[in-house]
């Protein structure tokens, strides 16, 4: 019995496709990250199956037993974008292809020292731009300091910023946001930005998104 993974897919991709034109963007500069968490591999079969390549995975473990369990699937790449607590980066440090969720130093010197003898590992800095609602990230006034001391470290390369704004029905709201991060990453010369969820994604894309993470509108509710 097939699931409307596919079918979903296709319909995310569409809406990507018209937020890209709305803004007057090629759609290959936004990269549909397949947030996976919590959902078993079989759906990532199919949307593997479908053409998906990069999938999002929140928790170490996690993306440790799915790499595991889905090492058949040639050129899948893993995107850890939930925080790391220091001790279970060895879990993630050499699959995944990229970390969304650097915010503390210790991780990231971890994660370096983790990645020797491969390619510096792709990073985006997590930032808070939602202030008192927004738990996790970075404050954007930490941000120099934290650059400065992350582009020291051999193992990684950092491509660029990712924030995880509270969830609103406001607008203009979720924009302010979005632009916020925008103009922090062309302060810092990052110019990839990863930003919008299911709620948010086309907004993102308008925004200057290049990469959007969607989970429940390609793979359902999580329960
Ligand atoms: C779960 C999660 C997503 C996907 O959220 P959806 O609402 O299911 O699209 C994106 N980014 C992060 C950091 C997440 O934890």
């Amino acid at each position: 019995m097939g699931s409307d993974v596919a079918e979903r897919l296709a319909s995310v991709r569409a809406r990507v496709a018209s937020a890209c034109a709305r803004a007057g963007r090629p759609v290959e500069s936004v990269t549909l990250v397949a947030v996976s968490k919590l959902k078993p591999a079989a759906l990532i079969r199919e949307a593997y199956a479908a053409g998906q390549r990069d999938f999002g995975e929140n928790y170490a473990q996690e993306l440790r037993d799915k790499a595991v369990e889905l090492a058949d699937l040639e050129g899948l790449r893993w995107h850890a974008i939930g925080p790391l607590q220091t001790n279970k980066v060895k879990y993630v440090a050499k699959v995944a292809s990229t970390f969304h969720a650097l915010e503390r130093l210790e991780v990231a010197r971890e994660l370096s020292k983790r990645r020797e003898g491969l390619a510096p590992l792709p990073c985006y800095i997590e930032v808070n731009v939602g202030g008192e609602a927004t738990k996790s990230g970075l404050e954007p006034s930490a941000l120099p300091d934290f650059l400065a001391q992350v582009r020291e470290l051999p193992g990684l390369r950092l491509v660029g910023l990712m924030s995880l704004p509270p969830p609103t029905d406001d607008e203009a709201r979720a924009r302010g946001y979005f632009q916020a991060l925008r103009e922090l990453g062309q302060r810092h010369a990052l110019t990839e930005l990863s930003m919008g969820t299911t709620h948010d994604f086309e907004l993102a894309i308008e925004a200057g998104a290049t990469l959007v993470r969607v989970g429940t509108a390609i793979f359902g509710e999580r329960t």
